[in-house]
Parts: structure tokens; sequence; C-alpha cells
């Protein structure tokens, strides 16, 4: 088994935590980092990813997965549909789930990181105060790893270091990890704003991280 890391790298708040989660302990030498086109509305993020990795000097590769807009009915990735905090009426999950999307990405990750002998990844779900998506459950990631390690004959294993922290204990980390000023590089915003609209699900659940924690989000003095 290698000491080397993937990071999937959203460009949000948390997988840029997980960037610096896994460059102390692995080492920066070790850690490359993933992004995937999917779709999404706001494509900024994948701006975002790309100076987050730049900032820290960790390779970043964008890798493209069109399917999820033509499955439809997302607010992620479906501009037809208001991004709110409002529920799906048949699964009672957030209209922003989109199906499958971690065990795809996680899949895709560990192909990718097949070929380059990397035995670790490292992913920023988390089951704690966030938006109840299924695919964020450690049950989920535990037997996706076990999937992997399966189907691909590999050893693999998926970190999650955000797994049991709330959003505060999230911030804190980043601060303990020196990641704070990379956090005004990162887009969380599910309106695609920056400085984001501080009204979306997403920006409020940032905005009462930051608040719990004691911290000033340096999102919010961007130009
Ligand atoms: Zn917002």
């Amino acid at each position: 088994m290698t000491d080397k890391a993937l990071v999937v790298l959203s460009g949000g708040q948390d997988s840029t935590t997980c960037l610096y989660w896994a460059i102390k302990r692995f080492g920066q030498d070790n850690v490359s980092s993933v992004s995937f086109d999917y779709g999404q509305r706001h494509k900024v993020e994948l701006t975002c990813a790309r100076e987050v990795a730049a900032r820290v000097g960790v390779a970043n590769v964008c890798l493209p997965i069109d399917t999820f807009a033509a499955l439809g009915g997302d607010a992620l990735t479906d501009a037809s549909i208001d991004v709110s905090d409002e529920k799906d009426s048949q699964t009672g999950l957030p209209i922003t789930f989109v199906p499958g999307r971690n065990l795809i990405f996680l899949t895709y990750a560990a192909a990718y990181a097949y070929r380059r002998n990397i035995n670790h990844l490292v992913t920023g779900v988390a089951q704690t105060d966030y938006s109840g998506y299924p695919d964020c459950r450690e049950s989920t990631i535990e037997a996706l790893q076990r999937s992997i390690e399966l189907g691909m004959d590999i050893e693999m294993q998926i970190h999650t270091p955000l797994m049991h922290r709330s959003k505060k204990e999230t911030v804190e980390l980043a601060v303990e990890l020196g990641a704070l000023d990379a956090m005004a590089l990162t887009h969380t915003c599910y309106n695609g704003r920056r400085p984001p609209c501080g009204v979306c699900p997403a920006c409020e659940l940032r905005a009462k991280g930051f608040e719990e924690a004691g911290v000033r989000d340096p999102l919010l003095d961007i130009g």
C-alpha cells in the first residue's frame, strides 16, 4: 500500500479543509486532487478547486461526467428548479440531492487512483449537521470502500476526516490546519454568488458554522 492520497476537491469549504488535512497526514508531495465537471450550474466551483490546489502546490485534474444533468430532477444540475431547502415530496430528501453523486465521484476517483498507484482517497462528506444526503453517511462510504476494493482488487482506504464533525468543528479544524485564509477562495453558495448570497441553505449552514466557531469567514471580505 502506498502513502499517496487523492483528494476529491469540489472547491468548497469542506473539501478544501480535507486537502489541508491530507497534506498534513501524507505530505504535500504525496497528495493530488481531482474535481468533477458534472454539469453543475455553478462552474465557479471548478475554478475555486483549481485555485485552492494551486495555492498549496498540489495538482488538480478535472474529470467530466456529463450524465447527471441528463438525469434531471435535482436543483444543482437542473436550472428549472429553484435551489431552496425544500424537500422532494416523494423521497423526503432535499431537492439539492443529486442521486449517486458521491458514489460515482468516489468510484471515478478510485479508478483514477488505481492507474497511479494511489491507495488513499480523501473526501469531505459528513453525516453530522448536514443536509441529510444518504450518500454522505459513514455506512455508505464503508460499503463503497469494500465495493471498490473487491471490484478493483486493490487496497483502497477512503478517509472522511469530517464525518463526525459539526460545521463548527469543521471550521475549527480549518483554523488548526492553517486553511482559514484559503477559505476566501472556496465556493459554497447554491445560487453561485461570490461574495455569497447569504440566504440559500448552503450559505446559511456555512455562516452558522463560522458563527458558532467565533471565526470571521474570509469569503465575506472578498471584493
Ligand atoms: Zn447562497
